[in-house]
């Protein structure tokens, strides 16, 4: 079978609830490890790969939790808390043995290194991964934005968006037994549909850089793989 990966670059984008497996807060070591091993199959092919995580597993700044704070302010918590997953997904990246490096958006240079753009595509030419901590490094927009953001300054290819549903469907599968999932849907149609994919913000972003969008489930054993070999998995959101 032909092992080339479809993309050379991608920007895989982890929502924090991820890292919390079963646990109602934080970072579960297990679920943070398979997710690794999941994201090692890829590089193991080759694949240049950013990540930007989100932090909602710890702290979202329109959560509950947050009511009542001024918005900003909790927005850079939220954004620490981005750090804080990302020094976690780090470690567990060094313990597989994969060789990563952490920039931040906001400036914490006693613990990560800074946002460079230059020096991130270099990281990623020398097969190292980049995770991007701290979102866009600005109140007001999400780690989703980020994504987009990111992907489009490094070149990516494709956004992977991995979320706990495998794809995007006509309503919510929770709510809707007949809802049913798109293989693959267009930017346009996806807006007609009123789909909510990525916040608008991100999900302009992405239209306009003609950088398509790959939704998936990370709990799927090799369906980030899949998708990096360019086979239907999850939905596609293509231009
Ligand atoms: N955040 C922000 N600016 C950014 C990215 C994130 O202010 O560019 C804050 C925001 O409060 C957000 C929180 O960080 O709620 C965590 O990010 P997000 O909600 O995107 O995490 P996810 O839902 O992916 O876990």
């Amino acid at each position: 079978t032909d092992r080339t990966p479809k993309y050379k670059r991608i920007l895989l984008k982890l929502s924090g609830e991820a890292l919390m497996g079963g646990d109602a807060y934080g970072i579960n070591r297990q679920t943070i490890g398979e997710i690794v091993q999941e994201i090692k199959a890829v590089a193991d092919l080759g694949v240049q790969i950013g990540v930007v995580i989100g932090g909602g597993n710890i702290f979202r700044g329109v959560a509950p939790a947050a009511t009542g704070m001024d918005r900003a302010q909790a927005d850079y918590m939220g954004m620490l808390a981005t750090v804080m997953n990302s020094l976690a997904m780090q470690d567990a990246m060094r313990v597989a043995g994969i060789n990563c490096r952490v920039q931040s958006a906001l400036s914490i240079e006693q613990v990560v290194e800074p946002y460079i753009r230059g020096k991130a595509i270099r990281y990623l030419e020398q097969g190292r991964i980049v995770i991007f901590a701290a979102g866009t490094g600005n109140p007001f927009f999400t780690t989703d934005t980020a994504a987009a953001l990111r992907g489009a300054e490094i070149g990516a290819e494709i956004v992977l968006k991995a979320t706990k549903v495998d794809g995007i469907y006509t309503a919510d599968p929770k709510k809707d037994a007949g809802a049913t999932r798109f293989d693959r849907i267009s930017f346009d149609e996806a807006i007609s549909r009123g789909l909510g994919v990525m916040d608008a913000t991100a999900f302009a972003l992405c239209r306009d850089q003609k950088l398509p969008i790959n939704v998936f489930s990370i709990f799927k054993a090799g369906a980030l793989q899949r998708v990096v070999m360019g086979e239907n998995e999850g939905t596609l959101v293509y231009c």
